[in-house]
C-alpha cells in the first residue's frame, strides 16, 4: 500500500510556497506516495484540516505568491495536549511523514512533536528575513529582494526629479540581509543595519560635500531592526536641508509573483525533503550552503542565532562605512 505524506506552512508566508506545494504533489505521486495538505499550519493539524491533494489543487498556482493552504502561528501547538490531538489526526489517516515550510520556531515545534509522536518531518527554511542559521538561502528571499528593488528603482525616479531624501525601511526582523543586499544592488547612498553599527553624524560632512558638488537626492535603506527610519529622515531635513520622506515597504515584501529562483529553489527543497523522508531521515532541515544542499539538525538551525555572511558584510562596510563615503 502507498505511504501517506503531508505538507504544511507555518509562521510567516513567503512567495515560493505555492511552487513548493505544486512540486510536493507531483513528486509525491512520482514516488507512489499519497499527498495530503494541512490547511493553516499547526492550527490545522489540531483542528483536523487535513485533506488529500491532487494535481487539480496545484494547477495554476505556480505564479501566485502566498500559500494556497494558508499559514498560521499556533499557541495551542506549544501545549502537549494539543500536539497529541494533532498526532492522532495524522495517525488516523496513516500519515507518517510531514514536510514543513517555516522558520526555526516552526522546526523547534516540529522537533518536539516528532519526539512525542514518532511522526517524521523535514523542514524547508522559508522566510524573507533570511535569518535561519545553517542555510545561506531561505525560500522567498529572492522574490522579496525583487519587490524591494522595484520599489527603490521607482523611488529613485521620483527622488531624482524632486530634491528629496528617501528613507526606505525594509523587513528582516533582527537581520540586516534584505537591507544590505538591497542597498548594494540599488545604488543607495546609505545603508543602516544592526550588523554594521555607525553613527549617522559621521556622514554629515561627506553628504554635505556631495550636495555642494551637485547631488540633489539621497536614498537610504534602513533595516526595520533599528527602528530608526523617522530619525534618519529628520536628520536629512535638519542637517542637510533636504525634504525627506519615509517609505516603509512592509508586507508588500512578502507578496508577489514568485521569482524564477524561488520557483526553482522550491522545487529543489521539496525534492530533497521528500527524498530524505523516504530514506528514513526523521527530523532534519534541508539547508542550502555554499551552493550545496545539506541536511542539518534542529539544534544546528534553531539553537544558534543567524550571522550575516562575512563576505557580504565586508562588501557592505566597503561601500557604506562613513570612512568610505565618496566626497
Ligand atoms: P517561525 O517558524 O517563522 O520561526 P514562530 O517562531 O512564530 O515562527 O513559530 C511558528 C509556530 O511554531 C508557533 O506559532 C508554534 O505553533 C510553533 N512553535 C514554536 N516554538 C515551539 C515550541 N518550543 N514548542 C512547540 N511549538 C512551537
Amino acid at each position: 500500500m502507498n505511504q501517506n505524506i503531508a505538507i504544511l506552512c507555518s509562521g510567516g508566508d513567503v512567495s515560493g510556497m505555492n511552487p513548493a506545494l505544486k512540486r510536493f504533489v507531483e513528486y509525491a505521486f512520482a514516488n507512489n506516495l499519497n499527498p495530503f495538505f494541512v490547511y493553516h499550519g499547526y492550527e490545522g493539524l489540531i483542528d483536523d484540516r487535513i485533506v488529500p491533494a491532487g494535481y487539480s489543487d496545484v494547477s495554476g498556482i505556480i505564479t501566485r505568491g502566498g500559500t494556497k493552504i494558508g499559514s498560521a502561528r499556533s499557541e495551542r501547538f506549544k501545549e502537549s495536549s494539543y500536539r497529541r490531538v494533532a498526532a492522532e489526526n495524522l495517525r488516523k489517516r496513516g500519515i507518517s511523514m510531514l514536510v514543513v515550510l517555516g522558520g526555526d520556531g516552526s522546526f523547534r515545534g516540529m522537533e518536539q512533536f516528532y519526539k512525542e509522536s514518532g511522526i517524521a518531518f523535514c523542514g524547508i527554511p522559508s522566510t524573507i528575513d533570511n535569518d535561519i542559521n545553517g542555510t545561506d538561502y531561505c525560500l522567498g528571499v529572492d522574490t522579496a529582494l525583487g519587490v524591494i528593488r522595484n520599489a527603490i528603482d521607482q523611488i529613485r525616479d521620483t527622488a531624482s526629479s524632486f530634491r528629496r531624501a528617501f528613507v526606505v525601511e525594509t523587513m528582516g526582523r533582527n537581520c540586516g540581509y534584505l537591507a544590505l543586499v538591497s542597498a548594494l544592488t540599488s545604488g543607495a547612498e546609505l545603508c543602516l543595519i544592526p550588523e554594521i553599527p555607525v553613527d549617522i553624524e559621521e556622514y554629515k560632512e561627506c553628504f554635505a560635500s556631495q550636495t555642494s558638488s551637485g547631488r540633489d537626492y539621497f536614498i537610504a535603506v534602513v533595516s526595520e531592526a533599528l527602528n530608526a527610519s523617522s530619525t534618519v529622515a529628520e536628520w536629512f531635513e535638519r542637517e542637510l536641508g533636504f525634504e525627506a520622506r519615509v517609505n516603509v515597504l512592509g508586507h508588500t515584501q512578502r507578496g508577489g509573483n514568485p521569482s524564477v529562483y524561488d520557483r526553482l529553489m522550491a522545487y529543489r527543497f521539496v525534492t530533497y525533503a521528500i527524498d530524505a523522508l523516504l530514506a528514513g531521515k526523521t527530523d532534519s532541515v534541508i539547508c542550502y550552503t555554499k551552493s550545496h544542499f545539506v541536511f542539518r539538525t534542529i539544534d544546528e538551525v534553531a539553537l544558534h542565532p543567524y550571522r550575516l555572511d562575512e563576505e557580504l558584510l565586508s562588501l557592505g562596510r566597503g561601500q557604506f562605512l562613513p570612512s568610505r563615503c565618496q566626497r
